[in-house]
């Protein structure tokens, strides 16, 4: 069986052999992009290539990308635990070609790579395309012999990449493997495009050709490009026979590790099983994150952590945890995954250190704050209500540190919505008040304890900090 470091590496040397420079993974907080809050792929170090504003003496690479997609344009918070194949942190294995080739080799290449390199069975594998590209269709089945019927047409939504509102992008084709029927969710119209596990996308092939600006416009780029995407864990998942991401190598390690620290057993009971991924995927986006300068806050990606550090919390409370679990687990996936990313060696005590202090300060009103939420919710039943109220919502913010996006998932189970609205109303209310009472000057968003950290933590090189607060707005 091939662990998920051979994938890696079986990725890489073979577009090595085919000319491709093998890149380093950039950070996760990208590099003087403000428009992006975190690495959301591949390409994203690439982009000036793609916009024909930065030549490197290279015009075909190849890449194992750290990413993130929580908050921003690629959002999977809300997926993750409940699917088997989304994480905020995953691995992207990619192919560049910076107007150099295009369609033809890109398919020629990705095709050789599943079916004769990695032998993977042709009859479970489906590809897509842009609604009107008959030229990528014609070489699927063309050059590479896809039946048609194993072809399928997709719109805007699916099939036409971009990595934010503004930047390259352009029409794309993906590759799905068939995961089989137990994996489904078994209506007799599932197929390739519906939401469940069964058809699973394993790998983007997008053909750029153009910049969107702010007003939407399309440019066309200099020249059309090449860039590709590959989630690691899930071509892993394909690879190794199993059913979930979190059942192959690359994760089955953490879940093991959650296990012997809370005494549960993974796959015996269905709500735990939710709370172990969610551990395990906020483990490892919490470690990476962390390692790469961000610190948990109050406003941008800050806030984007602290609210997958604290949703991490509240599992590892229905876990049964009542100590702080989260940064021995983070730990784990530091000394579990340094191996390929030795940066997370240096910064590991630190990172553990942060992790451990925002987690204490939320232990201490998240049991409070449930007590409220929950008398709440038992209220609004009795009286056939189904809406928490902004004042509670806010409340819970305010006092008790709950980011909204976990009140919402808290109550979202008993069919609970909020009235965001009324929460929106309490905030600017809030915003009033300090406008009038205060002058601040936005350093305060780190407190004291991490500007201590930081102090002892850091090495000269490491520029990560200095980049706090810049970053695009969340919404
Ligand atoms: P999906 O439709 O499954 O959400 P996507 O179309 O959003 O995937 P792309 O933006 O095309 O994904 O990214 C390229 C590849 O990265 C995907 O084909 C998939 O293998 C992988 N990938 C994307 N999102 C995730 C994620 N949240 N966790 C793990 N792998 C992912
Ligand atoms: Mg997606
Ligand atoms: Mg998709
Ligand atoms: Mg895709």
């Amino acid at each position: 069986m091939m662990t998920g470091k051979e994938i890696r590496s079986r990725f890489l040397k073979f577009f090595e052999d085919r000319g491709h420079t093998i890149v380093a993974s950039s950070s996760l907080i990208p590099h003087n992009d403000p428009t992006l809050l975190f690495t959301n792929a591949g390409m994203n170090q690439f982009k000036d290539c793609f916009l024909g504003k930065e030549k490197r003496a290279y015009v075909r690479a190849a890449t194992s990308q750290k990413c993130v997609r929580a908050g921003g344009k690629h959002n999977d918070l809300e997926n993750v635990g409940r699917t088997a194949r989304h994480h905020t942190f995953f691995e992207m294995l990619g192919n560049f070609s910076f107007g150099d080739y295009f369609k033809k080799e890109a398919i020629a290449y990705a095709w050789e790579f599943l079916t004769v390199d990695l032998g993977l069975d042709k009859s479970r594998l489906y590809v897509t395309v842009f609604t009107d590209d008959d030229e990528a269709a014609d070489i699927w089945h063309e050059q590479e012999g896809v039946p048609r019927e194993r072809i399928y047409r997709f719109g805007e939504k699916d099939n036409f990449w971009s990595m934010g509102d503004t930047g390259p992008c352009g029409p794309c084709s993906e590759i799905f493997w068939d995961n089989g029927p137990e994996v489904g969710c078994g209506s007799p119209d599932c197929a390739v495009g519906c939401d469940c596990d069964r058809y699973m996308e394993i790998w983007n092939n997008v053909f750029m050709q153009f910049d969107r600006s702010a007003d939407g416009k399309l440019t066309p780029l200099p020249k059309p490009a090449v860039d590709t995407g590959m989630g690691l864990e899930r071509i892993t998942t394909v690879l190794q026979g199993v059913k979930s991401n979190y059942d192959t190598d690359l994760l089955r390690g953490i879940i093991a590790f959650i296990e012997e620290l809370s005494g549960k057993r993974y796959g015996a009971q269905a709500d735990n099983d939710v709370s172990m991924r969610v551990i395990a995927d906020h483990s490892r986006a919490t470690a990476f994150l962390i390692a790469d300068g961000v610190l948990p806050s109050n406003e941008g990606r800050g806030y984007v952590l602290r609210r997958i550090m604290r949703r991490a919390a509240r599992h590892a409370k229905m876990l049964g945890f009542n100590e702080p679990a989260l940064y021995r687990s983070a730990r784990y996936v530091m000394e579990s995954m340094s191996g390929a990313y030795p940066e997370l060696i240096e910064r590991m005590d630190y990172v553990a250190k942060v992790v451990r202090n925002e987690e204490e300060r939320f232990i201490l009103t998240l049991d409070n704050g449930l007590r409220i939420l929950n008398d709440e919710v038992a209220k609004l039943k009795k009286a056939g209500q189904k809406v928490i109220p902004g004042e509670v919502v806010f409340r819970l913010y305010d006092t008790f540190g709950f980011p909204v996006d976990l009140t919402a998932d808290i109550v979202e189970g008993e069919g609970f919505t909020l009235d965001e609205a009324g929460f929106e109303a309490c905030m600017e209310a809030q915003r009033q008040k300090a406008r009038e009472h205060w002058k601040g000057s936005g350093e305060e968003a780190v407190s004291g304890i991490y500007r201590q950290l930081r102090e002892q933590g850091v090495a000269s090189e490491f520029s990560g900090y200095g980049k706090l607060t810049d970053y695009a707005p969340i919404k």
